[in-house]
């Protein structure tokens, strides 16, 4: 049950509330025409409760239709993060490529060593 569904019908029930209790009124008074009072405040009552429950429930809509435009957006980025992540571990393998070779054995070397991994040299 949505906030708008119950506001059209709470405005239905009080309408008829309102239409129940004129009528008393108007039996116990003998003024027939509160009859009609009763029916004319009822209609606008249904009526301005119907439309704050339509209001209610396109507020409602498009709160979750912005709900879900985060939701998606969100997930693009999180996708784009994933792909992302293989190109900057490629950056980190690239930058351990061979860059200086050993006097001492030939071997080459990582440019973060600073000692020869084959024969442990100083760079
Ligand atoms: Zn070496």
């Amino acid at each position: 049950m949505t906030l708008g569904k119950i506001c059209k019908i709470s405005g239905i029930i009080l309408g008829i509330f309102e239409v129940v209790i004129f009528c008393v009124e108007a039996i116990l008074l003998e003024q027939p025409i509160l009859v009609f009072v009763g029916f004319f405040i009822a209609y606008f009552t249904i009526l301005f409760m119907l439309i704050c429950g339509e209001a209610i429930t396109l507020l409602d809509s498009i709160h979750s239709r912005i709900y879900m435009i985060n939701y998606t957006t969100q997930e693009i980025v999180d996708k784009t993060k994933d792909e992302q992540t293989p190109v900057s571990y490629v950056n980190t393998a690239n930058q351990q490529k061979v860059t200086w070779v050993c006097k001492e054995c030939g071997t080459g070397n990582y440019q973060n060593n600073l000692y020869c991994r084959n024969c442990g040299k100083y760079k």
